[in-house]
């Protein structure tokens, strides 16, 4: 054939083949490939001819099966006899080639032998020639070519140690650094970026272990399951990383990636099961098992006989009335009630507190600081060092970091008074608490912020508009970790695997500590001047869960920029990377009046980071790596002690005070009960409240009143990195307790049952989601076991004993934390909206269902600022079925039972749009579900419903209205840890450096990529 014509038949089939998905299969099959092979092989001088070939394949290369038999006869061999260092000659020619390379690249039978021929050296020296001669930037896109050429080869293991051998890393930083100034080479840097992180050598995490460093002995390990898991372990194994994980063999071309399915797996987490959605009808347990829980419903059967009326007196108090009956419920399936902790607390009688070294000022009007005149306590002693309680051989040790006592005289800590402006809050009594609180490493120290208290601030905190391109500069800092070895320090400055880790005190450093209630940090290490890796703890008996932090920070220079990395984070995505702050408080702050956490920091960024992360820690899945969190901090004072923490925190002790402050509040016309629903694990007491109006008088009509109210049954804090959801049950529980006329009101209306932690030992610990038996106590409602869950476990009979008395939960809520969508939202149960969601057997729709469920949340999202109806869901997932809201729905039979998820960052929506959520605001969302619930009455007190039809049947008109919202959060799919679905917002941040699957994105996209807009994660 001459080659006039096969230039024709060629340039006709550049038209053609892009347009034909299924061209380069009918190619290959013809045997086409290897007569445009051949004719380039012959024609390489003739560039009018090699134009149209090298267009067909690349087409022809775009499929992998032709991609790896084009590059057995050769074609990449050819192809770099075409590429070639800078030219302004036929560039189009090169460009095609390029890309036809990088396509033949993608099969890594092809990778693996241009990087045994040598071609990744001289790509980088190629990439190196355009860079410096392609002065005017006009020819981006060649330059963009040679990259991805680049960003394919190193696809590969052996691809990746080439380009470091060929020293890319440094080539490729330096190229880039020197593009950074110009915006246009946005792409050029962003793929070499991405380069740099594929093949920046996987670190371990410098740790022995990523075992928790507490250990909480279990009575008996479960049987199956991650603790099981971890118990088997041998001790000499190295959980950290697995050898295995950088694995050649799954590095081999699949062939039939041609027909590739379009596998919607979207709606396969939510149960299709029509018998699973029914509410399970029979009585599981015997009565006479639950009969045990008529102590915590002495209401139901009292008198009030002996109460004063008249007079309202409290002849009798509520919040004492069975003193005799508290002691453990002994359950009939164990002989343990609770596990102590095996080493007892110390004495803890007093507090030490060191010396301070600034004086108190009074500021901005108020007045906070005692004046030691006032109360001297000579106890204290006082340096803006450690808040540590007696009794601990260490205290003196503890003090004598700045030698400041050198006057002689002790010096007196200066306590904001706190007490003043908040009501529940009183540091004596704090410190109180904190005496009888059981923690696994028994903490002496008492975190500042906790003791003094933190008041919500009024200022309004903007959710924070991301830096252009600040993820960029963060990976290159962390690449120049690579570049300049001589810059990093490595030191390690905080290690509570290493108790005697040296303090360095030579100034140059900071000091941390996390050894308090709550308190998360397991390692820092000081890798440059300003700039910290900073390591949490696993959830005590687990390897991981790394998201809750809380510690303590000092020995800081003011006015300086510091950088801290959490390096183990595991989740793939974070709010951090939507305007989503950390959490400071500074003591010299609180002493100047100003006691508030506030949201700071600069430079957040979250993404994934070189630390290899073993498949152990990986759910099994081998070659992932850990996240980093960024933030860059500047500190005010000289002299402070600052604490960094994930969210507001709010320990078991803080609880307790609040509780008995709350019991102060206690009117006559209150009734209140504290009651101890079990120990837990740790040996700590987990209360049940009882809250409600007292009758108006004991006549047999008002006693008929009281008993027939509805129970309304509340929970928080199952997952303790979920602080917000303790500030929201404070803020509805000051509601319960306000002496308010709708409080009164919505007193008279329900009886409430309050379990306001469920997780005490993980609060308490610093865990972020399990308890001391490293489960996720909000999987265990199913089928919880007294001795490992012992909280769910009597929760849970206490609702049987509830539903066996005919007094089942109006409405069951349990408060829980987001950490991936704004707003506050409620996840509840319908069989409909379930069966509509999974398109499945649409028959069963006919089945009849109340569409009360939707009759709160619709009346939060008119009465709260922060809550937004089109988050929420009424799906019934496959993943949730042993949660509270599931189980608590199908067995104990409520059918307004919820999660409450509060957002950690902020809201899209409503009055506080754009706003980081506060302690005020999360408060005033647990006050205002109180007034839903009192609205909520209208709708399902049988004489309220007859006087107000019409209004009903509107809303339920709303309701229905509204069918179309379960459409827009059908995006609910089961994300692995993840306490309710992920939803629109997120936006892959990882993609950047994920290994597996690097989409080719045009140079716009990939610029969308580096900067997501600040509405990209509005949630549509
Ligand atoms: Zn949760």
């Amino acid at each position: 054939m001459n080659e006039e014509l096969m230039l024709q038949i060629h340039s006709l089939l550049v038209k053609v083949g892009p347009k034909d998905r299924k061209f380069g299969v009918k190619a290959r099959l013809n045997g086409a490939l290897n007569v445009t092979v051949n004719l380039v092989k012959r024609n390489l001088q003739n560039s009018k001819l090699l134009l149209p070939c090298l267009q067909v394949l690349r087409v022809y290369a775009g499929n992998l099966v032709n991609a790896v038999s084009l590059g057995k006869s050769g074609t990449l061999e050819l192809m770099f006899e075409i590429i070639g260092p800078y030219s302004k000659k036929n560039t189009t020619l090169l460009k095609v080639a390029l890309d036809t390379l990088a396509a033949l690249l993608k099969s890594k039978m092809n990778a693996r032998r241009a990087v045994d021929r040598g071609y990744l050296p001289t790509l980088l020296a190629i990439y190196q020639d355009w860079h410096r001669n392609d002065t005017r930037h006009c020819h981006l896109i060649i330059r963009k070519s040679i990259l991805g050429c680049i960003k394919n080869l190193t696809t590969i293991k052996l691809g990746r140690k080439a380009f470091i051998d060929a020293n890319g890393m440094r080539i490729l930083y330096n190229t880039s650094t020197e593009c950074l100034s110009v915006r246009t080479l946005d792409p050029l840097v962003n793929t070499s970026s991405l380069i740099m992180r594929k093949c920046f050598p996987k670190n371990r995490l410098p740790l022995l272990t990523i075992k928790s460093i507490y250990q909480h002995p279990l009575s008996h390990v479960p049987s199956g399951g991650p603790v099981a898991q971890l118990y088997s372990q041998p001790p000499e194994m190295d959980d950290v990383v697995d050898e295995s994980d950088e694995n050649e063999a799954t590095e081999v071309d699949t062939e039939n990636e041609e027909d590739e399915t379009e596998d919607n797996n979207e709606n396969d987490d939510i149960e299709t099961d029509i018998n699973k959605l029914r509410p399970r009808q029979m009585q599981t347990r015997p009565f006479d098992e639950l009969r045990v829980y008529e102590r915590f419903c002495v209401e139901f059967t009292k008198d009030f006989k002996d109460y004063d009326f008249e007079n309202c007196r409290a002849v009798f108090h509520p919040s004492s009335v069975n003193q005799d009956l508290n002691g453990p419920i002994i359950i009939p399936t164990t002989t343990l009630t609770s596990v102590r902790s095996p080493n007892r607390r110390q004495q803890l009688e007093s507090v030490q507190l060191p010396k301070p070294t600034e004086s108190p000022t009074e500021l901005d009007g108020i007045s906070l600081a005692k004046t030691p005149e006032s109360k001297p306590d000579p106890d204290l002693v006082c340096s803006l060092g450690r808040l540590v309680l007696d009794g601990v051989d260490s205290v003196n040790g503890d003090c004598d970091d700045r030698s400041q006592d050198e006057s002689g005289e002790q010096g007196l800590l200066v306590v904001p008074d706190t007490a003043a402006v908040l009501p529940l809050h009183d540091p004596d009594l704090y410190l109180e608490m904190v005496k009888s609180t059981r923690s696994v490493p028994i903490y002496t120290e008492v975190a500042y912020p906790d003791y003094f208290g933190h008041v919500g601030l009024d200022l309004r905190e903007p959710i924070v508009e991301r830096v252009y391109g600040v993820q960029r500069m963060k990976i290159f800092q962390d690449i120049e970790r690579l570049i300049h070895p001589f810059d990093i320090l490595d030191k390690v400055v905080y290690d509570l695997d290493n108790q005697s880790c040296p303090v360095i005190d030579n100034g140059n450093s900071l000091k941390f500590t996390s050894k308090f209630e709550s308190g998360n940090l397991r390692k820092a290490i000081q890798v440059r001047k300003f700039e910290y890796d900073l390591i949490l703890n696993s959830d005590i008996n687990s390897n991981h869960y790394h998201q809750w932090f809380y510690f303590e920070v000092s020995n800081m220079r003011p006015g300086v920029r510091y950088r801290f990395n959490i390096i183990n984070c595991e989740k793939s995505n974070s709010q951090f990377n939507y305007g989503m702050q950390v959490l400071m408080y500074s003591v010299q702050e609180a002493i100047n009046g100003r006691p508030h956490w506030v949201r700071t920091g600069s430079d957040i960024c979250y993404y994934k980071n070189h630390f290899s992360r073993s498949s152990i820690a990986a759910g099994g899945q081998k070659g992932k790596s850990y996240f980093t969190m960024t933030f860059t901090v500047t500190f005010q004072h000289k002299d402070d002690v600052c604490y960094f923490a994930y969210h507001y925190p709010y320990t078991f002790s803080t609880l307790k005070m609040h509780l008995q402050k709350l019991r102060a509040l206690q009117t006559a016309q209150i009734y209140y009960r504290e009651d101890e629903l079990c120990q837990t694990l740790g040996g700590n007491s987990c209360p049940l409240l009882t809250i409600t109006a007292m009758p108006e008088s004991s006549s047999d009509d008002h006693i008929d009143q009281f008993r027939s109210r509805p129970v309304v049954f509340l929970s928080a804090r199952v997952h303790p990195g979920e602080t917000n959801s303790s500030w929201v049950m404070k803020g509805s529980l000051e509601f319960l307790m306000s002496s308010s006329p709708k409080a009164q009101s919505l007193r008279e209306s329900y009886i409430f049952k309050i379990v306001p932690m469920l997780n005490p030992d993980g609060v308490i610990n610093g865990n972020h989601r399990c308890s001391l038996s490293g489960e996720d106590l909000n999987r265990q409602w199913q089928n919880p076991n007294a001795e490992l869950h012992p909280t769910i476990y009597h929760a849970k009979s206490l609702l049987q004993y509830l539903r066996a008395t005919g007094r089942t939960p109006l409405v069951f809520c349990d408060y829980h934390g987001h950490s991936r969508k704004k707003n506050v939202f409620m996840y509840g149960c319908s069989i409909k909206e379930t069966v509509w969601q999974s398109n499945a057997n649409t028959s069963s729709c006919d089945l009849q269902e109340d569409l009360g469920y939707r009759t709160l949340p619709k009346l939060l999202s008119q009465i709260a600022p922060a809550f937004s109806l089109s988050s929420c869901s009424f799906v019934v997932e496959r993943s949730k079925e042993a949660t509270a809201r599931v189980v608590v729905w199908r067995e104990i039979g409520v059918q307004r039972s919820y999660t409450m998820e509060s957002t950690l960052c902020g809201c899209d929506q409503g009055k506080y749009k754009g706003l980081q959520i506060g302690t005020q605001e999360l408060e005033e969302m647990g006050a205002l579900f109180c007034v839903g619930l009192l609205r909520l009455k209208r709708f399902t007190s049988p004489l309220e419903v007859h006087n107000h039809k019409s209004h009903v049947l509107d809303i339920e008109n709303d309701l229905i209205d509204t069918r179309s919202i379960p459409n827009i959060s059908s995006s609910t799919t089961y994300v692995l840890d993840e306490d309710e679905p992920a939803f629109l917002e997120e936006v892959d941040y990882s993609a950047e450096s994920n290994d597996e699957n690097d989409p080719v994105l045009e140079p716009e996209l990939q610029d969308n990529l580096a900067l997501p807009g600040p509405n990209s994660d509005s949630g549509v």
